[in-house]
């Protein structure tokens, strides 16, 4: 049975509230209206918002356009935005404690695991810090005499960053230090279900020095708040990370006036497994990326393809050490998954169960949810005996589910780990070359892992294919995302001579 780390009501729940951003001041917003945050693994409120509107939007982004227009940051040296940027990165360290709570109290995930996103933030920052100051163009003086050719980058304006709830800090920290490296200014919502840590990075970067009007945040339903971020003329780019379906919509409100858009969406991550593979480390890898974050994660390992002929061996193994899980109270250090975000997402998880269950589909492990008597919990669970066509082994259930198929030649396993709508990650385990290097080839995702899983450094460029996104985020290209070209096509000299 799984490890239980039974939740107790908080004693105090020492509720927060907060303004919102905007100009640089903090602001309830033109209608004061709050939105409230019930945690989702204490079932108690813990944070108070203050919700904005479309007029709040307005207001927001013509700050955010003042100070492109007018303002000081993109004007300033590069050397000075990354000084900002670096004292931002150790206030951001100095403050990581209060900001790993909020993000584990408003999304129920558990505090370990946070404090580890946070300093994973802080080194992005750092690395911002550092590309801000390696942002150059390009001259060509190769042209013709009497000409020369000056290929300038200049920060893209004003940015519309819209996050999801599942890692509050960590992306906007693989958005917002980018931008600012580059010189725009920004507009930046929150998930409406976990704010805090957000609001808490406008307070550490007001501290830092970003002038007034750079970073405006606010609170608020995308279709209230985030659409007109997304489709307004004083925008220039807008940068989104959330599900298919929203990035979908993003993407047609930004074609208005021909945005430039990057898009993070969901994911149907395949471990791809051969009967040569370091099996051992393949099943904690299957354990970690099947349950991590709850499977609440784009890169979750949620479908498995294993070779047949270790198939149900393996599916013995990985359901062993599932049991050894701890599942729980997010704020008890040891634990190692916490609570599902509402109930209406736990409802939706254990649908996808029951409908795989009526449809043929063995239920290895788990199933149900887990009752503590307060918040919503999900038991891990793993299902076998599916088909690749159910909805289960195709969409994104982003709950602790994994879906296990089985294969028998590698055009097989390819064809399989190909045929859903995503693509933005996978992994292939083998200790053959050749076997590994075709999959990493063939595999239409935008990160694939060899024998490890869910691995990442702020170097290493991530994003997706297919329906899995637009762009990509982290690598040193990521600064350049926020920036245009423009090119200086110069005459020297007399025209007449
Ligand atoms: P979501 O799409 O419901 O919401 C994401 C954000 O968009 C929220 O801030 C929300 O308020 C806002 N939004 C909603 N409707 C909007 C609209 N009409 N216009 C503008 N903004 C709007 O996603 P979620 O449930 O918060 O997050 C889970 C999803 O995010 C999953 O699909 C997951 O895979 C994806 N995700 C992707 C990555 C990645 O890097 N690829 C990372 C994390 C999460």
């Amino acid at each position: 049975m799984t490890v239980l780390v039974r939740p107790s009501p908080l004693p105090d729940p020492k509720v927060r509230s907060f303004d919102m951003l905007i100009g640089g001041k903090w602001t309830a917003g033109q209608e004061g209206r709050v939105i409230e945050r019930t945690a989702p693994s204490h079932g108690m409120v813990v944070s108070r918002y203050r919700a904005g509107t479309a007029a709040d939007a307005e207001r927001a982004i013509s700050a955010a356009r003042e100070a492109f227009d007018n303002g000081q940051w993109p004007r300033m040296t590069a050397a000075e935005r990354s000084r900002i940027l670096l004292k931002a990165a150790d206030l951001i360290s100095a403050r990581a404690d209060e900001l790993a709570y909020l993000d584990a109290i408003e999304a129920g995930k558990p505090i370990t695991q946070v404090k580890g996103e946070i300093a994973g933030a802080v080194d992005i920052w750092r690395y911002a810090a550092a590309l801000a100051r390696d942002l150059h163009g390009e001259s060509y003086n190769t042209l013709g005499d009497g000409t020369l050719g000056v290929v300038l980058r200049e920060a893209i304006g004003v940015v519309s960053i819209i996050t999801p709830w599942n890692f509050p800090f960590l992306i906007v920290s693989q958005k917002l230090p980018f931008a600012l490296a580059a010189g725009c200014t920004t507009v930046v919502k929150p998930s409406e279900l976990t704010s805090g840590s957000t609001l808490v990075l406008g307070d550490i970067l007001i501290e830092a020095g970003v002038p007034a009007g750079v970073v405006n945040i606010l609170v608020g339903t995308g279709p209230e708040v985030g659409a007109p971020m997304t489709s307004h003329p004083d925008v220039d780019m807008v940068s989104f990370t959330g599900s298919t379906g929203v990035g979908r919509l993003t993407m047609a409100n930004a074609a208005q006036t021909l945005k430039k858009v990057s898009l993070e969406l969901g994911g149907k991550n395949p471990q791809i497994v051969f009967p040569d593979a370091d099996l051992d480390a393949f099943v904690d890898a299957a354990v970690f990326g099947a349950y991590f974050n709850a499977g609440e994660c784009c890169n979750a390992g949620s479908r498995l393809i294993l070779h047949k002929s270790i198939a149900s061996d393996l599916v013995a193994r990985i359901a062993e050490l599932s049991k050894q899980v701890k599942v729980g109270d997010p704020l008890d250090p040891t634990t190692q998954v916490g609570a599902i975000i509402t109930p209406q997402h736990l409802e939706k998880v254990t649908g996808y169960v029951a409908d795989a269950a009526k449809s043929g589909a063995t239920i290895t492990l788990g199933g149900q949810p887990l009752d503590f008597g307060i918040g919503q919990y999900m038991a891990p669970t793993i299902l076998s005996d599916l088909s690749p066509e159910m909805p289960v082994a195709r969409d994104e259930v982003f709950g602790p589910v994994l879906s296990v198929l089985t294969f028998e030649t590698i055009e097989e396993a390819v064809r399989i780990a190909n045929a859903v709508d995503y693509g933005l990650s996978a992994a292939v385990w083998s200790r053959d070359f050749d076997t590994c290097i075709t999959i990493g080839r063939r595999a239409r995702a935008g990160t694939v892992w060899v024998n490890t899983f869910m691995d990442g450094a702020s170097e290493l460029p991530f994003g997706g294919y297919n329906q899995s996104g637009l762009g990509r985020e982290l690598g040193r290209h990521a600064v350049e995302d926020y920036t245009e070209t423009k090119t200086l096509n110069m005459h020297i000299g007399d025209r007449t001579a």
